[in-house]
């Protein structure tokens, strides 16, 4: 048997962490087994079913490592709605589904709770189809149902307690329980690998399953993220879009390990480790039950860690689209004719050791492509002292004398300036560093000097002079 999973995303117009973490686990245990990795898009919602939310789907599959063609779809949900209504019209003439006229407030009415379930007042009323008549099926009034589930052994539900549910609404249309499962049969699904919320759902759909003849798949359900209150992550209240993470400077080889490190850890003393290790070590009998942070602080230093890893190339390519901006990610403020890719290149390997995230770089190279430095008020302020004057002068003076514009003498001539005035070279590079960068903080500053050139180094100093 060829084991086939699929990752089955409904359209919301971003991608979800929690989403990309599903896929990846699909995507290993399809690489695994030699397996086959399904993509299908769970369209039938009309009002979500957006050309350019599905582009994101595909887009943020390719960034994380899924890439288009080398998967079998996208199938979309919505192109197989006679298959669902057959399933459907089939149950129902087995005797395994009934038409039901019930309105919620019905059912309510009758059991005087409104937190209850469907009582099956319908079931033996043998109504037609109709205006205003979903379709029920009929779950077993006893034995229980077991499911099999890789990460959570064999939870099992007792059927008393599973209340008739709906399979299609008044119109005919399967609800997701049956389109989901119509499709896994359809598309010769093996293995269901998606989040714990899915869970209750489980043997309702392996009731359908059965009910249709066909044997089960073996399903995985793996624990929800939450944050570091342990709520789940929500949309409204946590950065949980993928796509935001991206624009931030996620590398996508640090989100995949990252993710992958939720609830499961590769064998040794390590956390980072080559993709290549997790798809052969990653089991998903091993994930942990219980929910799983995610610690966007460790993420952040992951990531810092990825980015030194990269060789200086690959790191100044990677930088690019926060250097001239995106359809996504906000221009730099800088003009796109002051960009010069041999300056960044000279500047880029003292960010490359700073930074964690690759939007940081704007800020770091700023100073090289502005005309003027930005204007920060607070680290004017605070490097900014009585003695400022005299420490802008005294630098303009030693550096104009100085004849080579590297680094080493760059810093010597400050360290002298620094001990005719009684001061250490932090205190004496503290306005230096504002006039030419604007910034308290950045890249080392006699490197940062050296790659600005004396013309431009020497003419800010006099224009922060000037401003004192
Ligand atoms: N469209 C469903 C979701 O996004 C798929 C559930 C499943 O994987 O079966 O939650």
């Amino acid at each position: 048997m060829t084991v086939r999973v699929r990752f089955a995303p409904s359209p919301t117009g971003m991608f979800h962490v929690g989403g990309a973490r599903s896929a990846l686990q699909n995507w290993i245990y399809a690489r695994q087994h030699d397996g086959v990795f399904v993509l299908r898009i769970e369209d039938t919602d009309a009002a979500r079913n957006r050309p350019e939310w599905i582009e994101g789907i595909l887009s943020a599959l390719d960034w994380i490592g899924i890439e288009r063609g080398t998967y079998e779809g996208p199938y979309h949900q919505s192109a197989y709605a006679a298959e669902h209504t057959a399933a459907a019209t089939r149950l129902y003439g087995e005797g395994r589904a009934y038409y039901c006229d019930c309105t919620r407030d019905d059912v309510v009415a009758r059991s005087g709770n409104k937190h209850t379930g469907y009582d099956g007042f319908c079931r033996d009323r043998a109504l037609g189809p109709g205006e205003g008549r979903a379709l029920r099926f009929r779950t077993p009034d006893d034995g229980a149902t077991v499911v099999v589930d890789l990460v959570r052994g064999e939870p099992t539900f007792e059927n008393r307690l599973l209340e008739d549910f709906v399979i299609a609404r008044s119109d005919g249309s399967a609800v997701f329980l049956l389109a989901n499962v119509v499709d896994d049969m359809t598309m010769g699904i093996t293995h269901v690998i998606r989040a714990e919320e899915h869970l209750p759902n489980t043997p309702k759909q392996q009731l359908l399953w059965e009910a249709l003849g066909v044997k089960p798949p073996i399903w995985a359900h793996v624990p929800v993220i939450v944050n570091e209150k342990r709520q789940k992550l929500s949309k409204r209240r946590d950065k949980v879009a993928l796509e935001a993470y991206r624009d931030e400077g996620f590398l996508p080889a640090a989100m995949r390990n990252y993710l992958m490190l939720l609830g499961w850890a590769p064998t040794g003393d390590r956390e980072i480790v080559p993709w290549s290790v997790v798809e052969a070590e990653y089991r998903l009998e091993d994930v942990n039950h219980s929910p799983a942070f995610f610690d966007v602080k460790k993420l952040r230093a992951f990531n810092g860690e990825y980015i030194r890893a990269l060789p200086a190339e690959e790191f100044a390519a990677a930088c690019t689209p926060w250097l001239t901006g995106t359809a996504t990610i906000p221009a730099p403020p800088w003009p796109a004719t002051a960009f010069d890719p041999a300056v960044f290149a000279a500047a880029a390997p003292l960010a490359q050791t700073r930074i964690t995230v690759l939007g940081e770089i704007v800020d770091y190279v700023d100073f090289l492509f502005l005309d003027e430095p930005v204007r920060d008020e607070a680290s004017w302020a605070k490097a900014m002292k009585e003695n400022a004057a005299a420490l802008l002068d005294a630098a303009h003076a030693a550096f104009a004398a100085e004849p080579v514009w590297t680094a080493e003498p760059l810093k010597a001539a400050l360290e002298r300036v620094g001990e005719q005035h009684g001061l250490k070279l932090g205190k004496t590079q503290a306005p230096v560093r504002v006039a030419v960068t604007g910034r308290t903080v950045g890249l080392p500053l006699f490197e940062s000097l050296e790659v600005l050139g004396r013309e431009r180094t020497l003419a800010r100093l006099t224009a922060a002079r000037a401003r004192l």
